[in-house]
């Protein structure tokens, strides 16, 4: 009469072999990209694989699975922008020295 037990074998097929890290929630190895922190640009690329688990949809950084994504995206977005920052404030800096230089004459 029940045939619900049957329905499991339905459930698609779990891939173990996507070669991917574990998922730190659930040990899951297949994920998909997670959404692009597009202010770390490409060097937060580099330094950061954000991934969501397609099990449990607990995103977290492929290249440091235990680490806090949202601290490592944070103090990835302060490092990266205060480096630009920093490159900003010098050409205005050196900009300024130029301009006072030019009108002292
Ligand atoms: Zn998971």
């Amino acid at each position: 009469m029940s045939r619900y037990a049957e329905d499991e074998d339905d459930r698609p097929r779990r891939r173990r072999s996507a070669g991917g890290v574990p998922c730190p929630e659930c040990g899951w190895r297949s994920q998909r990209p997670g959404p692009w922190p597009w202010y770390l640009g490409t060097v937060g690329a580099v330094m950061c694989k954000a991934v969501v688990c397609n099990d449990c949809d607990h995103d977290f950084d492929a290249k440091k699975p235990h680490a806090n994504l949202a601290t490592r995206k944070r103090n990835l977005a302060i490092g990266i922008n205060g480096c630009g920052f920093l490159g900003i404030v010098l050409v205005i800096g050196l900009l300024a020295l130029w301009i006072a230089f030019t009108m002292r004459r």
